[in-house]
């Protein structure tokens, strides 16, 4: 089990991670960060598996998995 924390003012709403994550937990939000950007978040963690597939992706570095 793993649960994840996207830092929204590091993030660019590139959406890789949301292409990245086999569980499809992460999606852009509505709401834009203080850059412009629609972040993105994370949804329905229970089902996170720890693998860091979506922060070994993401360029900026926004995403800390925990296991
Ligand atoms: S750690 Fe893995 S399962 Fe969890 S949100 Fe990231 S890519 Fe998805
Ligand atoms: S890969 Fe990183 S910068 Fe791109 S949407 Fe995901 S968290 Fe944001």
């Amino acid at each position: 089990m793993g649960r994840i924390d996207i830092d929204e003012y590091r993030c660019k709403g590139c959406g890789i991670c949301t292409i990245a994550c086999p569980k499809k937990l992460i999606t852009l939000c509505d709401k834009l960060n203080n850059q412009g950007y629609s972040p993105a978040e994370a949804r329905c963690q229970e089902h996170c598996t720890g693998c860091a597939l979506c922060a070994e992706i993401c360029p900026d570095v926004a995403i800390t998995v925990f296991r």
